[in-house]
């Protein structure tokens, strides 16, 4: 049994957190011992944490109890709508198609009557192709009420931790990027990882839930980017795959009165999202895809696959800012080689970058293809 405590608020100077203990009986793991989870943000985002729910917690927790065979009871009550959406079909439809995954039972009272709401439209401020898209597509749209007020920057799980130097940077580039266009940056810590660890692969969106629904009473629209495309929607043993495969139905579930939560982009597969954030001035600055430094590094697969791609419109010569775009034309066979290495292992991500470059490939790309193969197996014979 997980039991989740009355979360309340706590002032620290100038910031306000959303503190709720959580208690596990018979934890399985070391890395879940419970204990208080806090959810940071700055003062002026004080009076939209939600105390009054247990909503949060429940998603946070949710992939976890049901991993775990753990049910959950409440101390404050959970929105209807939520609960109506989890209880009804969310928790049977993940069991159901699953090999290992417990039907989690939760015990909470029913809050029927709906919070106040601000009304933000927000997503995510990563700074990515992704997050670029959201923007993109959403401001400035037809649809006024749907078009986006807030970035958020949540520190749920990511690699890095908030002390990091990969994380300052990265929130340094999002403040900048919100500064020159007009947008407000929700920026806020956890330590949900600390107290129950997950695998951020499998569970961000139940991470991600977590942090939206701890300002629920800040956001009316909250666009999620999608990890996979609609296409790809599938429940089938749900539980060994990362979530963006039924993401159409978490969102679907996620959503309550007040807020509604979609999955964004899922309409275009990655070069088609690529052209769109190039065709608009906002990303040439600002675009950060790294997997390893807080800055772009060129040389990593995320680099490389967003550069190649951005080159494959016609469009990397806009990011020389961000990319070292003289360095990939005077070392073309370099880069080629790399899509050939990606093509080669079958990495899904290069299957719509390798036919533009196909015919570009020469014998001493493919050389530099082997070298690098060769280097990355010298390098884990010397760790
Ligand atoms: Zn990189």
């Amino acid at each position: 049994m997980i039991t989740i405590k009355k979360p309340f608020i706590e002032h620290e100077g100038e910031y306000a957190s959303l503190k709720c203990e959580i208690i596990i009986q018979d934890p399985t793991s070391e890395n879940a011992r419970g204990g208080v989870i806090f959810f940071k943000v700055k003062n002026e985002y004080a009076p939209y944490l939600t105390y009054e729910r247990s909503d949060a917690y429940i998603i946070g927790l949710l992939k976890y109890a049901m991993s775990n065979k753990h049910d959950i009871q409440c101390e404050t009550p959970v929105s209807e709508t939520l609960l109506f959406n989890l209880d009804t079909f969310f928790i049977d439809s993940l069991v159901s198609n699953s090999k290992n995954l417990y039907r989690t039972k939760i015990y909470a009272d029913i809050a029927s009557d709906v919070l106040p709401n601000d009304g933000a439209v927000g997503t995510g401020a990563s700074m990515g192709i992704d997050s670029f898209h959201s923007i993109i597509n959403h401001s400035k749209s037809r649809f006024p009420q749907h078009d986006i007020t807030h970035l958020s920057f949540h520190n749920v799980g990511a690699s890095y931790g908030s002390g990091s130097s990969v994380y300052k940077e990265r929130l340094h580039n999002a403040e900048m990027f919100c500064k020159e266009y007009g947008y407000k940056l929700v920026v806020s810590d956890s330590n949900i990882q600390d107290v129950i660890w997950q695998d951020h692969y499998l569970t961000h969106h139940y991470t991600s839930g977590f942090a939206i629904f701890c300002l629920q009473k800040l956001w009316k629209v909250y666009y999620y980017a999608s990890s996979s495309p609609y296409s790809e929607f599938t429940l089938k043993n749900n539980d060994l795959y990362a979530p963006g495969r039924y993401e159409l139905l978490t969102v679907y579930a996620f959503s309550t009165d007040i807020l509604k939560i979609y999955s964004e982009g899922a309409t275009k597969n990655r070069l088609e999202k690529t052209h769109l954030v190039a065709d608009s001035p906002l990303s040439y600055k600002y675009l950060n895809v790294c997997m390893i430094q807080g800055h772009n590094c060129g040389e990593c697969e995320k680099c490389i696959r967003t550069m190649t791609m951005l080159d494959a419109i016609g469009s990397l010569n806009n990011y020389s800012s961000v990319f070292p775009v003289d360095k990939y034309y005077n070392n073309y066979d370099y880069y080629m080689g790399r899509i050939y290495y990606y093509h080669k292992r079958g990495l899904h991500a290069f299957d719509s970058i390798y036919p533009h470059f196909k015919d570009k490939i020469t014998f001493k790309a493919k050389l530099n293809a082997l070298k690098y193969t060769f280097n990355l197996i010298k390098s884990k014979f010397r760790k």
